[in-house]
């Protein structure tokens, strides 16, 4: 069973994800794997250092997606796919989606062509369920800046909603095109109540 959980930045995957592991593991004994991309092993978490160094401007739009592409390569290959084949639950906190949402839609790349090059990557691995958290991109980011209160400037926020709003764009672009894949959960409520509707969806997949 591969879950993902996707959503837009300040959606509040993390803190789901944190629940959402140990109610699996007090309804289950399968073995649950945990875990994260960009990321998720050795060689993906240090491309996810470079991806997310601030010191990189001048990392070219392409070069990110593939990047993420090859990163996932290395997380699928060494620890999605042998945990899927011991019949493990694995549950990741973003996936393709994220690359198409974020670098296909948002930062206009095109959804084809950053799908095709993580066809390449994944070769036709899909999860069986994924949880898209639902944020407006104002609320969604207003959120993050509360955790960490001086992140941005007045017309940098400006660029960032537009920015999240495509992201949010791509996402809802994806669930048109896979509507069986995916369950989208309100995650403007409380964080209670976002955690209630994931886990009824969830519980029911066990
Ligand atoms: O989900 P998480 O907060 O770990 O993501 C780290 C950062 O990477 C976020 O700021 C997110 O916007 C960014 N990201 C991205 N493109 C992706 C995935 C994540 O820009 N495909």
């Amino acid at each position: 069973l591969f879950i993902t959980i996707e959503g837009p930045d300040g959606a509040g995957k993390s803190s789901v994800v944190k629940r959402l592991v140990e109610a699996i593991q007090q309804t289950t004994d399968r073995p649950l794997v945990v875990t994260r991309e960009p990321g998720g092993s050795e060689i993906a978490e240090r491309i996810r250092a470079i991806l997310l160094d601030p010191i990189h401007t001048n990392m070219d739009d392409r070069t990110e997606a593939l990047l993420l592409a090859a990163g996932r390569r290395q997380h699928v290959v060494e620890k999605i796919n042998p945990a899927l084949q011991r019949g493990d639950i694995v549950l990741c906190d973003r996936f393709v989606d994220s690359s198409i949402a974020y670098q296909g839609q948002a930062r206009g790349i095109g959804i084809k062509e950053v799908k095709d090059i993580n066809e390449f990557a994944i070769e036709g691995l899909r999860p069986d369920l994924t949880i898209y958290l639902d944020v407006d991109a104002e609320v969604g980011l207003n959120r993050i800046k509360d955790k960490n209160s001086n992140r941005t400037q007045d017309r940098l926020e400006l660029e960032e909603v537009a920015f999240h709003e495509e992201v949010r764009k791509g996402y809802l672009a994806l669930i048109e095109a896979e509507p069986n894949r995916f369950v989208t959960v309100d995650a403007g409520q409380s964080e209670e109540q976002v955690f209630d509707d994931v886990w009824k969806i969830v519980r029911e997949r066990l």
